[in-house]
């Protein structure tokens, strides 16, 4: 069953302990709310179903710190959105800290900051990212295929760009074959993956 963001409630403790954490300069890692934001974590986990909000990638069974409770928009600038729950996610360290950083550049236009077109990326919230954005994955043991597919020209399409998604995709033969592209049963293995991938591409509406 699909988890809804309206179902996480803060109790009356984490209320207090936020309060306390907002009166600090970086309230986010403040120690009263140390429990908060695990239960942050494990919540948009469940949401995300395991995987990063914006790659897609699979996070289920990662140590906990390679994963990141994410701020859409960052506690830096934004720092009266930094625990709510629209504006949080969980995501991989390399959108978070190696790409998104504190950028703001997906913003536009003015409004409520809740508001899907205020934002140029598919938001982890507001929209539904699949609508915009497919990760499709075949592998078997080292051999994989991965792509993204854009489905729409707006959000999916700029997601892939900012997020460089293209750097995680591995669509060619030889990519995908790694040193086991003389082996028979490797190569029937990597024909039926690229089959597959190829009907999957096929069914997906794309705008
Ligand atoms: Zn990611």
């Amino acid at each position: 069953m699909r988890v809804e963001i309206t179902e996480f409630i803060f109790d009356d403790d984490e209320q207090a302990a936020i309060t306390e954490a907002m009166s600090a300069k970086k309230p986010w890692y403040h120690a009263s709310v140390k429990d908060v934001r695990r239960r942050i974590k494990d919540f948009h986990l469940r949401m995300t179903a395991d995987t990063c909000c914006y790659c897609q990638r699979d996070l289920r069974g990662e140590f906990t710190l390679v994963i990141d409770v994410e701020h859409v928009l960052p506690s830096s600038l934004y720092k009266p959105q930094t625990f709510q729950m629209w504006n949080l996610s969980a995501s991989c360290k390399r959108c978070n800290m190696d790409i998104k950083k504190n950028d703001v550049s997906f913003l536009q236009g003015s409004g409520s900051l809740k508001d899907s077109a205020r934002y140029k990326l598919a938001h982890p919230n507001f929209d539904d990212v699949e609508d915009h954005l497919l990760r499709l994955v075949e592998q078997v043991g080292r051999t994989r295929i991965v792509k993204y597919v854009k489905r729409t020209r707006d959000k999916g399409h700029y997601t892939y760009e900012y997020f460089r998604l293209r750097e995680l995709e591995t669509s060619s033969y030889d990519e995908a074959q790694g040193a086991n592209r003389t082996d028979p049963d490797h190569v029937g293995n990597f024909e039926s993956m690229r089959s597959r991938v190829d009907a999957l591409l096929v069914s997906i509406d794309k705008d």
